[in-house]
């Protein structure tokens, strides 16, 4: 297991779910710990309790307070941005404003926070973002927008890898399968119908997730940037 001792990591989206289990993992290992929360102020101040972390309210549909937050708590050695939702159902019923909020959460945040991240990120910085194996594979009707703002996220890990590259900053993208988390719980209706796509059939752990975010955070993944990192049970196989 790595330390992260003396290291300044800034988590957007860590109150619940895949968000939280990165804090604790990180937590645990040493780290000085930041994160952010749209709505769930207890849990959020119950997780920052339980790990010695930071909590703050940052909405990461706000370009503004995005990048005053990622400012505010660098110089940052690691960054991860994992806020983010989707939006189920027919495209042609949906709201467009809600629409564009999924798209200033899921694309525009990453975007400006890996940019302010980066202004002051010394050598060895750490950028990872959560995408989905969606990005990849969008087997079913319904989530056109979520589909398109995660496979968003590996253009910017690509072209932005080539900017941070020269700094020894790595940028990366964790591309989870079903997680068991409030947003998409393991006895949910959907599971038979995603666990059909798998060849490990069943919902993964936000731990495991937490796990492969750790190595790219840590100095064995050094030479690991501009990649997607997919950790699915197959289901994008
Ligand atoms: P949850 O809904 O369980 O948790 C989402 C977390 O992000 C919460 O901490 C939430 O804060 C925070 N968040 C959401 N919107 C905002 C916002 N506008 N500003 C700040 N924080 C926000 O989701 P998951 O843990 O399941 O998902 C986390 C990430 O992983 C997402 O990007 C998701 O797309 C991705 N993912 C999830 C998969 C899954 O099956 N679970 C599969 C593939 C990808 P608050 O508690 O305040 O609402």
């Amino acid at each position: 297991m790595t330390s992260f001792q003396g290291k300044t990591i800034l988590v957007l989206g860590g109150s619940r779910g895949i968000g939280a289990a990165i804090v604790r993992r990180f937590a645990s290992d040493g780290a000085r710990v930041i994160f952010t929360y749209a709505g769930s102020r207890d849990a959020a101040e119950a997780l920052a309790r339980e790990t010695g972390s930071t909590a703050v309210q940052t909405d990461s549909a706000d370009r503004a307070a995005v990048i005053a937050r990622v400012r505010d708590s660098g110089p940052l050695d690691v960054l991860v941005v994992n806020s983010g939702f989707a939006i189920f159902g027919d495209a042609l019923e949906q709201d467009p404003d809600a629409i564009d909020r999924l798209f200033r959460v899921n694309v525009h945040a990453p975007y400006h926070a890996s940019v302010e991240a980066a202004r002051s990120m010394p050598e060895g910085g750490r950028i990872i973002v959560i995408g989905s194996v969606n990005g990849d594979r969008m087997p079913l009707p319904g989530m056109a927008s979520y589909a398109l703002s995660k496979s968003a996220l590996q253009g910017l890990a690509r072209g932005l890898a080539r900017d941070l590259g020269p700094r020894g900053i790595t940028i990366n993208v964790v591309q989870p399968g079903p997680i068991d988390t409030d947003a998409n719980p393991a006895d949910g209706p959907m599971k038979d119908l995603m666990h059909s796509f798998m060849a490990i059939k069943r919902h993964g752990r936000p731990e495991e997730v937490a796990g492969i975010v750790a190595w790219l955070a840590g100095p064995e993944a050094g030479f690991v940037t501009g990649a997607m990192h997919t950790i699915d049970g197959a289901f994008g196989a």
